[in-house]
């Protein structure tokens, strides 16, 4: 089954209003002619001038976090109706920089995955082991343990709604990607786990994220799992991130 390309671009906390502005409207006649889904994923306090800049075209937004209550004491969280309220479209979850740095929680994965889908936003839900758990070959063990707690909230029917970024943590922002055998084995891998839920597989785009750069982003769209990228350092830049766009076939 032809999966549409799916490619993210990640800021971090990076880019002012004013430069997220700058941003979008050089990156959109550079990507006019493109069928893939494209995303830009600002900080939140860039997603409102996002939506509205990106409106008309194919550009889609997603928030980089979010609370899986809908409103509450939880100071400085925000929630899904929150963005939605924004047409914000997408949230990344789960990120490895969340998880390292701001304590993410499976457990709390397992409740924000099935609370974006209720609200009407697509979870890209990132999963990934680190450099020690891949020299000590439990790379399937750590991914396996990450995707059977993050979509337990899910039925198996839900599972199609969720975008699944495979981002080994040692090849984030190190320059270091995996190589296209590394990521086409363990996009198949997770593939199977999905399937292992019970879900109908061939629809689900799993991308590929790990310092992918115009130079090598060809390379790792082809591989047959391997459905779109989440890029970080690459996606600050329109005119490199428009190349990334540009390079899924
Ligand atoms: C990321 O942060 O999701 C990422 C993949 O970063 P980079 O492309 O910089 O490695």
């Amino acid at each position: 089954m032809a999966r549409t390309p799916y490619i993210a671009a990640n800021w971090k906390m990076n880019k002012t209003i004013a430069e997220a502005s700058e941003f979008i409207d050089a990156l959109l006649p550079r990507i006019a002619a493109t069928q893939h889904d494209v995303v830009v994923c600002p900080p939140f306090t860039a997603l409102h001038e996002v939506v509205e800049r990106r409106r008309g075209t194919a550009v889609r937004v997603a928030a980089q976090n979010m609370h899986y209550d809908e409103s509450g004491a939880f100071t400085g969280e925000v929630s899904a109706p929150m963005l939605v309220e924004l047409d914000v479209e997408a949230v990344v979850l789960g990120h490895s920089e969340r998880r390292q740095h701001f304590g993410e929680s499976d457990e709390a994965l397992a409740r924000k995955v099935p609370a974006a889908l209720a609200a009407g936003l697509e979870p890209i839900l990132c999963v990934g082991e680190s450099e020690a758990a891949r020299d000590a070959g439990e790379t399937e063990e750590v991914l396996e343990r990450q995707l059977q707690a993050d979509l337990s909230g899910l039925e198996a029917g839900q599972i199609g709604g969720v975008v699944i970024a495979y981002e080994p943590i040692w090849a984030i922002g190190t320059g270091r990607t995996a190589t296209p055998e590394q990521a086409q084995e363990v996009c198949a891998f997770i593939r199977d786990v999905v399937r292992m839920r019970g879900a109908a597989t061939e629809g689900v785009r799993i991308l590929y994220g790990g310092s992918v750069k115009p130079g090598n982003a060809a390379e790792l769209l082809a591989l047959p799992d391997v459905d779109g990228a989440l890029v970080g350092g690459a996606s600050l830049d329109a005119e490199e991130f428009a190349a990334i766009v540009n390079a899924a076939g």
